[in-house]
């Protein structure tokens, strides 16, 4: 695992200007715990440990090497993983990590995590994952080796893992996920105070791949016990389980405007027509919001596009803070951004009150568009944006007649009243039944690719 808190590069040279300085002081405080925790009991453990038999040396080395196979065969994937995903919570290597934990004493299983860990590193996840956060996480790994390592030997010291009780493998596998999960969140915890837990813990399907990376490491282990030729069994099964962890980062990729991380207008339509259709279940479509930033040209003409791209993705961010988490958010192209709006199904409600609610709503958009303040940084120095406003325009959803098409261009009429009206203000419409239900594609013709063309 890794935690995604990011440390700003600190002054000076040499071993000063190392990001790991950059992290504020209680979660520096934090990590160097973990960290020194982490060494001093590996290095007490391998003053304790036993020497290892010429078999276990075997083991090691064969557990060894086939970690190391494994890396290489999944370079590639997890390339893709650490691009697509940006910063992953799984650490894949762990079925090694956990089938060694079983098979040898824990420090020695912590010093194999470490080889296996760096090997990854260096060859797949370098350029995304800074070496303090790498060391970080490695040092959770030896924390949970030891921990599991401490474990078995207390419950049932110098067996094998064919003699170990299932329970006692099962607490074995808790044990090891609990410590290692357990110290990430807490960082992350640390670094982002009210962090929801699919960001203290990660996206349930990945904890799910890590479960079954955990269960391959018990069946490696076993495996290893009867037959060490019977490895090559676990590899590629685990090389599948690998490109199957690739489909769901794909998906959110191929839904994600890239400059925004906000819905693509491809995606955006899609969720916006299935909510639509929806008829029963808990949540209705209130209405669609279009927000279209005020003289956004001057910007780009002026300071230059890498400072537009900085603002869109800032507004983008704010937007997405101002409205519910089930409120659905999108970009549909260039500097315009679309909201719809997302209520309890429960109480049937009159339009003029859903009218004012969505003025609400947009009003509180066009207010914080218009108080933000945040900083770009360029060749020339820190640009501070403090003048930007924005144009909205809103269609109330009347059930009957409030097919997407009729809600985008009602919206898109109150916008452009809105910019009529001198901009940095809010309209809202009601669908009329004058309004034709135009086609997606002669309103939309370029709602298909997920990188807006630029002008
Ligand atoms: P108005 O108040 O009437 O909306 O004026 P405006 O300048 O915001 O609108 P206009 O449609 O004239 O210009 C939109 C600009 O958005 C033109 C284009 O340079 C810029 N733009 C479109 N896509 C991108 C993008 O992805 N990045 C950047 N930086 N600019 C973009
Ligand atoms: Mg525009
Ligand atoms: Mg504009």
């Amino acid at each position: 695992m890794s935690f995604a808190g990011v440390a700003a590069r600190p002054r000076g040279r040499g071993v000063r200007r190392w990001l790991v300085w950059g992290m504020p002081p209680l979660l520096l405080g934090v990590v160097l715990l973990v960290e020194s925790a982490a060494a001093t009991l590996l290095a007490g453990g391998l003053v304790d440990a036993p020497f290892l038999s010429g078999d276990e040396l075997w083991e090691v080395a064969v557990l060894a090497l086939s970690g190391v196979a494994y890396g290489e065969l999944a370079v590639g994937v997890e390339r893709q993983r650490r691009r697509l995903g940006g910063l992953s919570h799984i650490d894949l290597s762990s079925v090694w990590t956990f089938a060694a934990v079983l098979v040898m004493p824990g420090a020695h299983a912590a010093l194999l995590a470490i080889v296996l860990m760096t090997h990854l590193w260096a060859r797949a996840w370098r350029p995304w994952v800074p070496p303090y956060r790498q060391v970080f996480s490695t040092a959770t790994v030896v924390l949970a080796c030891l921990c599991t390592g401490a474990l078995l030997d207390e419950m049932a010291p110098a067996s094998a893992p064919t003699e170990r009780p299932l329970w006692l493998v099962l607490a074995a596998m808790v044990v090891f996920m609990a410590v290692n999960t357990g110290l990430i969140a807490a960082v992350v915890a640390v670094s982002t105070p009210g962090a929801r837990p699919v960001t203290l813990f990660g996206p349930f399907d990945e904890n799910l791949l890590e479960v079954g990376m955990v269960c391959l490491g018990a069946l490696t282990a076993i495996s290893l016990a009867l037959n060490p030729a019977g490895l090559v069994l676990v590899l590629l099964p685990l090389y599948t389980a690998l490109r199957a962890a690739l489909i769901r980062p794909l998906e959110a990729a191929a839904s994600t405007d890239g400059k925004t991380g906000l819905l693509n207008a491809a995606a955006w339509v899609a969720e916006a027509e299935r909510t639509l259709a929806r008829t029963d279940g808990p949540v209705r479509a209130a209405g669609v919001l279009m927000l279209d930033l005020d003289h956004f040209k001057a910007i780009n003409d002026t300071y230059g596009h890498a400072v537009g791209d900085h603002v869109l993705s800032a507004v983008a961010a704010a937007l997405r803070g101002l409205v519910r988490a089930h409120d659905l958010v999108g970009r549909m192209g260039g500097e315009e951004f679309v909201v719809l709006l997302r209520r309890a199904a429960y109480a049937p409600r009159s339009v003029e009150l859903e009218s004012v609610e969505l003025e609400v709503v947009a009003e509180r958009i066009r207010a914080q568009v218009e108080a933000l303040r945040f900083e770009v940084p360029t060749l020339r120095g820190a640009l501070r944006i403090d003048t930007l406003t924005v144009s909205v325009g809103g269609a109330v959803a009347t059930g009957s007649g409030s097919d997407l098409a009729a809600l985008l261009q009602t919206a898109d009429t109150a916008l452009y009243a809105a910019k009529r009206a001198g901009r940095n203000a809010v309209r809202i419409s009601v669908v009329s039944a004058a309004v034709s239900a135009a086609s997606l594609a002669q309103l939309m013709p370029d709602h298909g690719p997920a990188e807006p063309a630029r002008d």
